[in-house]
């Protein structure tokens, strides 16, 4: 892989770990800024295998363009985040559902 995409968002985080996966906790002021309350523990279910997870507990990856929380059973991408022009664009399309 490339660090082509690395922004000032990587600048605490050495680029070996730009693979490492965070959890919920890390985005809490992101979940928040988007929906207006504390998301950390609303809980999602996954679209794909149906696993269910407290929205902490997800493993979430920061590459560079935005963020991206995917299912710990499956991989599968369950929700996405990008910053454009400072409008947060919001993917929930992996979800079945969350509450
Ligand atoms: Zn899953």
């Amino acid at each position: 892989m490339t660090m082509d995409d690395a922004t000032l968002d990587d600048a605490d985080a050495a680029p070996d770990d730009a693979d490492a996966a965070l959890d919920g906790n890390a985005i809490a002021g992101l979940l928040a800024s988007v929906f207006g309350t504390d998301m950390t523990m609303a809980v999602g279910t996954c679209g794909s295998c149906g696993a269910v997870s407290v929205v902490a507990e997800l493993a979430v990856y920061r590459p560079g363009l935005g963020t991206v929380v995917r299912c710990r059973s499956c991989q599968s991408v369950l929700m996405v985040f990008v910053s454009v022009r400072g409008t947060t664009c919001v993917d929930l399309m992996g979800l079945a559902s969350m509450s």
